[in-house]
């Protein structure tokens, strides 16, 4: 995203002035000669850094800099003004109510400078509300928030069989229904959830969520559907765990072989000895597990033998290689039939077109997931793609 520069400033001339000396730069530069304008700018889109004149006639300069401070916080305030012994400015500048502060008349190294930093500082800040996909910010409060307004929502994707395309499964991805913002998929927020510790209590809800969906698809006549939820490092290490699932599987009353946790091989291989005590308390639960996205962390297949795991689920990056690379296929075809031989069940993941399908049925993978069959379905579509299925 670009970034952008709010300049605001009652005198033509110095705006004129201000935006001559950014000519060139390669963020966009706004201007606004009041403060009520730049407040509804601020409304409109992101503004990552803003210059305030003091001396406006409309809104002075310190009353907009108390705006901007309280309702968009992340905004990197700079003031500008003739008067260069202003002792409330100097204050605020110490006390990192404002970033800089720009005596006029303008140095223009020193004005650059100061903006360069800015976005430093804005980077900085926002590291982590940076919403990855599209730049776009949301706060802890928002996250706070959806929990308690039930914004998240889960989407289910069939896993198939690849011979007959009959649905064995279901994985349950999560969404978020921002107000604003719209459908937001977990590459836009789920890191996020993470750093602010939000994942055990939206990870929990999914788990919960996603149960009592089977068990409704269990009473509807689907027996033997199984239901893949997504663990995240903190929730597989969490103490609770084992406490928590137990709880949902006893409240649901799903078999436990029906539901599939699946973890990424970075999240188990870090202490492993604590790990496999921790997978195999799942398993003796009854639970089924499956090694996510295999192919795109370690991938050293013999930890696969410590393991105490059912499937693996092969990662989308390489059945996107498949047809077009003959070396991937051999990978793929060594990967199934060591799986094979250790007895673990194989999911291709991210199968797209009928050659992929074709080329991972000649290398008997039993198991598909991906666009060719089907993309993530809300509850409804789900259930009726189901009475379609069988
Ligand atoms: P994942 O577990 O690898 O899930 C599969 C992702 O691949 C999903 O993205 C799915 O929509 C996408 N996908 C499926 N078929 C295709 C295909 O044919 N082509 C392509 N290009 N993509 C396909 P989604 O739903 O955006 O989820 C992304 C990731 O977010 C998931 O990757 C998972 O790591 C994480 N995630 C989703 N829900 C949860 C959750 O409830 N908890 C946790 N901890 N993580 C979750
Ligand atoms: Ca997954
Ligand atoms: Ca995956």
């Amino acid at each position: 995203m670009q970034k952008v520069v709010l300049l605001v400033d009652d005198e033509p001339v110095s705006l004129h002035a201000l935006e001559k000396i950014f000519t060139g730069c390669d963020y966009q530069i706004i201007t606004s000669n009041n403060g009520h304008e730049a407040l509804k700018v601020l409304s409109q889109s992101v503004v990552h850094v803003i210059i305030i004149d003091l001396k406006m006639p409309i809104m002075s300069g310190v009353e907009l800099l108390a705006e901007v401070k309280k309702s968009y916080p992340d905004t990197i305030r700079l003031v500008s003004s003739a008067s260069t012994d202003f002792k409330e400015i100097k204050d605020a500048v110490n006390q990192g109510f404002i970033f800089k502060f720009l005596s006029k008349p303008w140095d223009i190294n020193f004005l650059h400078e100061a903006v360069r930093e800015s976005f430093q500082l804005y980077a900085n800040h926002n590291k982590k509300k940076c919403l990855a996909a599209n730049g776009i910010f949301i706060s802890d409060s928002e996250l706070q928030n959806a929990i308690e307004k039930n914004q998240f929502l889960i989407y289910y994707q069939p896993i198939i069989l690849a011979d007959t395309g009959k649905i064995i499964g279901a994985e349950a991805l999560l969404r978020w229904q921002h107000p604003t913002l719209g459908l937001l998929e977990p590459i836009q927020f789920i890191s996020l959830c993470e750093d602010l510790g939000f994942i055990i209590p939206i990870g929990n809800w999914v788990l919960r969520t996603a149960c009592q969906q089977l068990k409704e698809w269990h009473l509807q006549g689907h027996k033997n559907l199984h239901m893949a939820v997504n663990l995240s490092v903190n929730q597989f290490n969490h103490p609770r765990l084992i406490e928590l699932i137990t709880e949902v599987l006893v409240e649901t009353q799903i078999p436990a072989n029906c539901l599939e946790l699946e973890m990424t091989e970075s999240a188990i291989m870090k202490n492993r000895e604590s790990n496999i005590m921790q997978l195999q308390a799942l398993r003796n639960l009854g639970a089924q597990l499956s090694i996510d996205d295999f192919g795109t962390g370690y991938s050293s297949l013999s930890y696969l033998r410590e393991f105490p795991i059912n499937t693996l689920k092969i990662d989308k990056s390489f059945i996107q290689d498949i047809t077009v690379n003959p070396n991937i296929i051999e990978i793929l075809s060594m990967i199934i039939n060591l799986a094979k031989k250790l007895n673990l069940t194989i999911i291709a993941e991210g199968v797209e077109t009928k050659e992929q399908l074709e080329k991972l049925k000649e290398n008997q993978c039993e198991m598909i997931q991906g666009y060719l069959f089907s993309k993530p379905l809300t509850k409804a579509e789900f259930t009726q793609l189901l009475t379609t299925n069988s």
